[in-house]
């Protein structure tokens, strides 16, 4: 699943391709409709059809595209999706699906973009996703993100980038485990399976310690793990285990260097320890038995 280095090198490789761009026209394929979670496809059309999108946000794993209109287009990747944007191909309209390199059958939304000024070329939005868990929506605009009525939205804790000291030490004053507390987007948002063992690594805290057993210092090292890892990913473009790419449909390359996820039976990089696996809040958890206390 797509966590926040993933879904904000997405934000900022589609930002500068689709910003003060107007919405003109929409190639739908019947799968989309799974991926619309408020809206019907007609509607949605007609209410973003000739709008421009003002800006591309982020929040959490959310990307939150407000319109000039006072609409609000909202997506959320699920365990595949894909936002990918593209000059518009030099093709027939009826070939848009078939005729290119990366749109595949996988392809269930395209939205077009102009250039208001006519100055550049006319560029494509896909929305993409293998496994259908990708949703979209359409809704007013609020004056905070928070207060947008997307499932998940408002009850989000701060982003993982920006948390406080404090904040993470509230949040880790508990008996669940770190590892769940990590994966709670209600807690800190943006944390997911891999950035939460990879955290937990870095900081030397084994996965399965209850948030409330971490000393001040051990708090204050997972914390500023959290933070490492996901510039680190950020840095590399994100990790591609499965089916992530950025917007250009270019994979990350953080995965080569994780040091515990998806490594169990590996040699541990810092003791040459063998790395466990073990089911931790509903995950496979990695973690190196020796260098985690
Ligand atoms: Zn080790």
């Amino acid at each position: 699943m797509p966590e926040l280095p993933e879904v904000e090198t997405i934000v900022r490789d589609i930002r500068p391709a689709v910003m003060g761009r107007m919405i003109s026209g929409m190639l739908v394929r019947p799968k989309a409709v799974q991926h619309l979670m408020n809206v019907d496809a007609e509607t949605f059309y007609k209410n973003i059809i000739a709008h421009s999108i003002t800006t591309v946000l982020r929040k959490g794993k959310y990307i939150i595209m407000p319109l000039d209109n006072s609409a609000v287009l909202v997506f959320h990747l699920g365990m595949t999706g894909r936002l990918l944007s593209q000059k518009v191909p030099d093709v027939n309209f009826e070939d848009r699906f078939t005729s290119n390199t990366y749109i595949d059958k996988h392809t269930h939304l395209i939205l077009d973009l102009m250039d208001p000024t006519g100055d550049d070329d006319d560029v494509e939005l896909q929305f993409n996703d293998v496994r259908l868990f990708g949703k979209i929506w359409l809704v007013p605009q609020s004056d905070n993100i928070e207060d947008l009525p997307v499932p998940g939205l408002s009850s989000l804790g701060p982003d993982a980038l920006g948390i406080t000291l404090d904040e993470f030490s509230s949040i880790m004053r508990t008996k669940r485990n770190v590892k769940a507390v990590l994966l709670d987007q209600n807690k800190v948002a943006g944390v997911g399976n891999i950035y939460a063992d990879e955290a937990c690594f870095a900081s030397g805290v084994h996965p399965t310690r209850t948030g409330a057993s971490l000393t001040k210092e051990e708090c204050g090292k997972l914390w500023l793990s959290v933070k490492t890892v996901l510039k680190e990913g950020l840095k590399y473009r994100g990790s591609s285990t499965s089916d992530y790419t950025d917007a250009s449909g270019r994979t990350g390359s953080f995965q080569d260097y994780h040091k515990v996820y998806q490594k169990a039976g590996q040699k541990c990089v810092g003791c040459g320890e063998t790395i466990e696996r073990i089911k931790l809040a509903g995950r496979s958890t990695h973690f190196c038995p020796s260098c985690q206390k």
